[in-house]
C-alpha cells in the first residue's frame, strides 16, 4: 500500500511537470558524489563462449551515498542524463576505467580490455574525444584497452556526429559495441550506417532461448545478421549452462552473465574465469 501511494505521488508530480521528490533528492546528492568519492566501478567478466576464458570486462557504475544508501544505476543514470550531470559522471567513469586498465597492464595474464557504458549525451558532447584521449594519456593506458558501449538510442539523433565519433574512436584504436540490441528504437538500417565492432544481444532475448522456439529463432537470426555485417556477438544475461551451450552452438563468440560472474570490484576479478 505504501508503494502504491508513492507511485501515485510520483505520477501526480510528473503530471504537474515537476520532478518527483526522489529524483530531486538523487539530483542533489549527485552533486557531491564525485568530490566525496562515492562512485565505484565494478567489473563483469565477458568470456569466450568456447574456452570460457576471460576476454574483456564491462565496467558498471556503483553509487553509495551517506544519505540515500545504495542507489542503482537504473535509478540515477536517467536522472543524470536528464539534467546533464551525466557528462561529469561519464568523464569520471572513463578516467577510472583507464586507470584500471593501466593497473591491469601488469597482470601476469596480460592486459585486459574494459568496456565502458556511454550515454547518448556524452557521446555527442564536443569534448568527448578529448576526454577519452586525456583519460588514456593521463593513466598511461593503451587505447586498445578501452571499448565504448552505446545503446541504439545514440544512433537516432545527430547521426552524422555519431558516425564521426565512432570512426574517430576506431582510428585511435578503441573498440565499440552496440548495447542492449533489440530493445531499442532503431531500425535495422542503422546497423549499416554505424560500423560498430560488437553487437550485444539483450538478456531479454537470451533468457528465453532454452524455453521457447521463437526466442531461439530470434537470437539465431540476430547472430547471423551481426556476423554478416562483420560484427562479433556478446550474449548478455547468460544465467544457465544450457543457455551458454546453445549460444556457443549458434556461433555466438562471447558470453556475459551471472553463470560466469556478477560484476565484482577490480581486486576480486579472477584471471581465468570458468563456470563452476
Ligand atoms: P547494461 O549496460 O545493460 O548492463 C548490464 C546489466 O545487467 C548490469 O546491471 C548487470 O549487473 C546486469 N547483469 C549482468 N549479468 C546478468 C545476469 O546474468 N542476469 C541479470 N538479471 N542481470 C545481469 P547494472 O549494473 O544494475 O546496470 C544497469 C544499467 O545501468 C546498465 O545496463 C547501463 O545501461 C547503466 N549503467 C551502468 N553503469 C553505467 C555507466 O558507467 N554509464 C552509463 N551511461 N550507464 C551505466
Ligand atoms: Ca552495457
Ligand atoms: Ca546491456
Ligand atoms: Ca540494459
Amino acid at each position: 500500500a505504501k508503494d502504491r501511494g508513492r507511485n501515485r505521488h510520483e505520477f501526480f508530480d510528473e503530471q504537474m511537470g515537476a520532478k518527483s521528490r526522489d529524483a530531486l533528492l538523487i539530483e542533489e546528492a549527485l552533486q557531491q558524489a564525485i568530490a566525496n568519492n562515492e562512485f565505484q566501478l565494478v567489473y563483469q567478466p565477458i568470456v569466450d563462449a568456447r574456452s570460457r576464458r576471460l576476454v574483456k570486462v564491462e565496467a558498471l557504475l556503483r553509487w553509495r551515498t551517506p544519505t540515500l544508501g545504495f542507489v542503482g544505476p537504473d535509478r540515477f543514470i536517467p536522472i543524470a542524463e536528464d539534467n546533464g550531470q551525466i557528462i561529469s559522471i561519464g568523464t569520471w567513469v572513463v578516467q577510472e576505467a583507464a586507470r584500471q586498465a593501466r593497473a591491469w597492464h601488469s597482470r601476469p595474464e596480460g592486459p585486459i580490455r574494459i568496456a565502458v557504458n556511454v550515454s547518448a549525451a556524452q557521446l555527442v558532447d564536443p569534448d568527448f574525444i578529448d576526454v577519452v584521449d586525456r583519460a588514456i594519456a593521463d593513466a598511461g593506458a593503451a587505447p586498445t584497452e578501452l571499448e565504448i558501449e552505446m545503446t541504439e538510442r545514440v544512433l537516432i539523433n545527430e547521426a552524422d556526429t555519431v558516425v564521426r565519433v565512432i570512426d574517430t574512436l576506431h582510428e585511435k584504436g578503441l573498440s565499440t559495441s552496440l548495447d542492449d540490441f533489440g530493445t531499442g528504437y532503431s531500425s535495422l538500417s542503422y546497423l549499416t550506417r554505424f560500423h560498430l565492432r560488437t553487437l550485444k544481444i539483450d538478456r531479454a532475448f537470451v533468457n528465453g532461448i532454452d524455453q521457447d522456439e521463437r526466442s531461439l529463432a530470434l537470437v539465431r537470426a540476430i547472430i547471423a545478421m551481426g556476423h554478416s555485417l562483420g560484427m562479433s556477438i556478446v550474449a548478455e544475461g547468460v544465467e544457465t549452462e544450457n543457455q551458454a551451450g546453445i549460444l556457443a552452438e549458434l556461433g555466438c563468440e562471447y558470453l556475459q552473465g551471472y553463470l560466469f560472474s556478477p560484476p565484482v570490484p577490480a581486486e576480486k576479478l579472477i584471471p581465468n574465469v570458468s563456470a563452476a
